[in-house]
């Protein structure tokens, strides 16, 4: 038996944090503000997938702001959403 083909945690909240961090050409890791930003959003993520207001909210934890996230944090939410339920 393999568990190869199915994503771990430790893998899904890499990718997260790169998204997150922004992903570049040799980076294989994002930094610690943005592993911690990952946690959170995958948690809040799989906690509240029917919660209309998730989108805001997770941007507003990735944009690091007062409920004013930026255009760039609520394209990363977005784009982190679809790998997690992809
Ligand atoms: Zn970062
Ligand atoms: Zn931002």
């Amino acid at each position: 038996m393999s568990t190869a083909t199915i994503p771990s945690r430790a893998n899904l909240l890499r990718e997260a944090s790169l998204t997150i961090c922004g992903r570049r050409e040799g980076k294989t890791k994002a930094c610690n503000s943005c592993l911690r930003k990952a946690d959170a959003v995958v948690r809040l993520a799989r906690a509240g997938e029917q919660n209309r207001d998730l989108v805001p909210r997770l941007a507003d934890i990735v944009c690091g702001s007062a409920s004013q996230p930026c255009r760039a944090c609520w394209y990363k939410t977005t784009t982190l959403l679809l790998e997690l339920r992809g």
